[in-house]
């Protein structure tokens, strides 16, 4: 009798130490998962539903990148800014485009995965780390070296590793390599005709195209057999493009 009793204690217990057991493991290995939700996640979600949707942004992939990249991290100062609808100053007189246009030229240039791509004028990155989202690598030249090298950085410190940054005058490219795409995010009078070298054949290369009035254009070139396939896209405003342009 006594050992029956001593087996159900010892049972019990066992029970309960399985019971505690049990629930700690489970703990551990199924924790709850808090979802990192900020203020910045709902403004995002708000820029891309009113500034995005309701014009003409309509690639869901352009959509979601916008809606994931954290733009608020490109900019030095001004972070209530970074959703609003219009550029904001990074410094050195410069700017970060307003989200729309940043859309727009990734959505017109028509990447995929596989894609190289080049940009001129890193100014803070952020368009740089959009297209990095979309294709297999980018590869982006500043011509004010403070920005380069904060560009680099915050590019780093966001884990964007398929990102290159130089500190260089645009106008020449990157020789040595060739562009599936090519985007130009300053203002100049001509395309730059060693950007237009190294755009692969059917490579699609955008830029704002200032008139001698000085009214700018998005224009879409397309290389197809040497010549040039040209789409004008809408009336635009950005910093102008400096260093050799200039002199030409
Ligand atoms: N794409 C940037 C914003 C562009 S602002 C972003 O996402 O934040 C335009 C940038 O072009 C500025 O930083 C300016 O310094 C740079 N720029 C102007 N002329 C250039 C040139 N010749 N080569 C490279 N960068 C140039």
């Amino acid at each position: 009798m006594k050992t029956k009793k001593r087996i159900i204690v010892l049972g019990i217990t066992l029970l309960v130490f399985l019971i505690i057991l049990t629930e700690r493991s489970s703990i551990i290995k199924e924790p709850k998962l808090i979802e990192e939700v900020d203020e910045y996640t709902v403004l995002r979600k708000q820029m891309v539903d009113t500034q995005l949707r309701t014009r003409d942004i309509s690639d869901e992939k352009v959509l979601k990148v916008m809606e994931n990249v954290p733009r608020h991290k490109f900019m030095p100062s001004l972070l209530d800014q970074a959703y609003e609808d219009h550029p904001v100053p990074i410094g050195y007189g410069q700017t970060i485009s307003q989200p729309y246009i940043v859309a727009l030229m990734t959505q017109e240039l028509n990447v995929d995965n596989e894609d190289i791509v080049l940009e001129i004028g890193t100014g803070s990155g952020y368009q740089a780390a959009v297209l990095a989202e979309l294709v297999k690598e980018v590869y982006t030249i500043e011509i004010i070296r403070e920005l380069a090298l904060r560009a680099n950085n915050t590019l780093i410190n966001l884990g964007y590793d398929n990102v290159h940054v130089k500190h260089a005058d645009g106008y020449f490219g990157w020789p040595g390599k060739e562009f599936d795409a090519i985007i130009i995010t300053a203002a100049a009078n001509h395309i730059p005709p060693p950007l237009i070298e190294q755009l692969k054949e059917g490579g699609r290369l955008i830029i704002p195209l200032a008139s001698p009035s000085g009214f700018q254009t998005l224009t879409l070139v397309t290389k197809i057999k040497d010549t040039l396939d040209t789409r004008f896209i809408t009336g635009v405003r950005f910093v102008p493009m400096t260093g050799e342009v200039q002199k030409r």
